[in-house]
């Protein structure tokens, strides 16, 4: 292949490229997607989907999903629920029906009681504590547990009464027997299995000994015959682990290779950490649309290709950074420009009098869906002698180049005519209540023959036909910067200002068709998207992102 191609390609599919043309596994590409089903995925999960479903695609294989669920305490199957379901949203399907690695625990019985024929591992009858203070430190070699020689006969039926539930919890662990003095951790003989007697989301009571993560994962792999399995950087000191267990068992040598997390800021990003904001009410749910869940960014009116090319655009990294989660926003805006329905709404309104319109009249004008879109056509908008616009968009005393309302200027309204504020009304606090405008009958959009010609176009809605709505507005969930410099103290820099609720706007009658799932731009507000929350009687939009990044700018005042 041509040295230029090659540049283009990341690292993975450098590897995956190469294996092809050697003919290392039979020229196949399976991958996989293994999550364990304690929590609902992150964005972080979803840059591992990518990179592994996508990988499999672009050379004609498949990706494996399983469930990695050798842990009885934490898993549930509401959580594996709502990872099919992501993943499907996200746009990828996996080979076959999802897998689980218990379904595997027959043969990885099988494979430890090989281990142990082998003299290759043994039942350490020593507590936990025990263990660990035996295991020495990366300069210092640990020292033999007093059980590491035990028969291979003594082993075989120590481990069979483990798995029969003669001991408790604890009573006693298999650990592969490799070496005290490996420089390497993991290797000093790790844990194999261990006694737990709970019942498990899939396998019931069946099991009261579990296999642990790197006696489960690799075997699992193997026994799908996975050619490229693919994780995260902080399990590199797992390979030798990982690769010594296929050895020794001889059995299909899958390999694993590792990549950068993802990181983001202004977040955290582990589901132990998101499980605390849940339980503890922080947030509203895993699907808070503050949390960087999969399931909050849908609610919050990201789109799945929105997320995929945020996959591609930060790329597949060797060694872990911080991604700007302004990054994230920059790609869900850019989508939606394309596909959004633009529609008007007034989230701080003032009203106006169009002074020399008719009473009673109601114009129902054409107003286009979507500019970026030819293809989606144009509704109706009424128009009537009052409407709201956006207090703002009026000052009694414009600056220069205040190209909206004040005293004796014009603007036009978006899809209708231009209009000229003459008066305006305060209260008795001086509050400005009250816009009187007249307008130009010949400038109606479409027909405009006034000749005049104003530089500002503001979004507004007909009193009588507008429709109020609650507005949630979401901000950083932390105002710090890196969450990892923080560990467990990461509650403590939670934004106050993560939500603003915003009880009353007016919106278009149109919007009384919402759906949830649909993408809306409220002219000149941002995105939004209807929250299931919603009513028919009550109607609820979530802010998906605004139009433009003013974090940068917020932070530097
Ligand atoms: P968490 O700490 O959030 O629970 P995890 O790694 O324990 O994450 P798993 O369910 O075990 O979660 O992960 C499934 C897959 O997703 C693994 O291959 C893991 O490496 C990958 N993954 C998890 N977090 C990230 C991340 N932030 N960036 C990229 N990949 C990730
Ligand atoms: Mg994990």
């Amino acid at each position: 292949m041509a040295e230029e191609e090659k540049k283009s390609l990341n690292f993975l599919e450098q590897i995956v490229e190469e294996d092809l043309q050697s003919g290392k596994h039979g020229g196949r590409v399976l991958t996989r997607f293994p999550p364990e089903p304690n929590g609902y995925l992150h964005i972080g999960h979803a840059k591992s989907i990518c990179l592994n479903f996508g990988l499999a695609a672009k050379y004609g294989g498949q990706t494996n999903l399983r469930f990695d669920d050798t842990n009885p305490e934490k898993e549930e199957t509401e959580y594996v629920d709502s990872i099919k379901a992501d993943v499907r949203w996200l746009g990828f399907e996996w080979a076959g029906e999802e897998l689980y690695a218990s379904n595997y625990f027959e043969s990885l019985y099988q494979f430890a009681v090989t281990l142990i024929k082998k003299g290759l591992a043994y039942v350490d009858d020593q507590t936990s504590e025990q263990i660990a203070s035996q295991k020495g430190n990366p300069n210092f070699p640990g020292e033999d547990s007093p059980y590491r020689y035990r028969t291979v006969e003594e082993n075989l039926d120590l481990f069979s009464r483990m798995r029969a539930g003669e001991f408790g919890d604890g009573a006693k662990v298999l650990r592969a027997k490799i070496d005290m003095a490996h420089p390497n951790m993991h290797m000093r003989d790790p844990l194999m299995y261990r006694i737990k007697h709970a019942p498990h989301h899939r396998t019931g009571d069946t099991w009261c000994i579990y296999p642990m993560y790197d006696f489960a994962h690799g075997q699992s792999d193997s026994i799908e015959e996975i050619t490229h399995s693919v994780c995260t950087l902080e399990f590199d000191v797992h390979r030798p682990l990982y690769e010594w267990f296929i050895e020794k068992l001889g059995i299909y040598p899958s390999h694993q290779y590792e990549f950068a997390r993802l990181n983001l800021t202004h977040t955290v990003m582990s589901k132990r950490k998101l499980l605390q904001l849940v339980n503890e009410g922080v947030v509203n749910g895993w699907d808070d649309p503050r949390m960087p869940t999969i399931s909050a960014l849908r609610r919050r009116g990201f789109t799945p290709a929105s997320i995929r090319n945020f996959c591609e655009k930060i790329g597949v990294a060797k060694r872990d950074n911080l991604i700007d989660v302004g990054v994230l926003d920059y790609c869900v805006r850019e989508d939606l420009n394309k596909l959004a329905t633009r529609v008007m709404a007034v989230l701080d309104p003032i009203k106006v009098v169009i002074t020399n319109y008719p009473t009673d009249e109601v114009e129902e004008l054409q107003v286009e869906n979507n500019p970026e879109d030819e293809n989606s056509g144009s509704r109706t908008v009424p128009f009537s002698r009052e409407i709201y616009i956006e207090k703002d968009d009026f000052m009694e005393v414009p600056m220069k180049k205040f190209f909206r309302l004040g005293p004796g200027l014009m603007v036009r309204l978006k899809g209708a005519y231009i209009i000229k504020c003459d008066d305006f009304v305060k209260d008795e606090f001086g509050n400005i209540t009250e816009l009187h405008c007249s307008y130009i009958p010949e400038s109606r959009s479409g027909s405009d023959t006034s000749g005049i010609n104003v530089k500002g176009t503001i979004h507004w809605v007909s009193i009588q036909h507008a429709v109020k709505a609650e507005v949630r507005v979401y901000d950083r969930l932390l105002i710090l910067e890196d969450a990892s410099q923080v560990g467990d103290d990461f509650k403590k820099f939670i934004n106050p200002d993560s939500l603003t609720v915003i009880p009353e706007v007016f919106v278009e009658p149109s919007l009384k068709e919402a759906k949830v799932g649909t993408n809306y731009q409220f002219m000149r507000k941002g995105y939004f998207c209807l929250d299931p929350d919603a009513t028919a009687e009550h109607l609820v939009f979530n802010r998906t992102v605004g139009l433009k990044d003013t974090w940068v700018k917020e932070k530097s005042k």
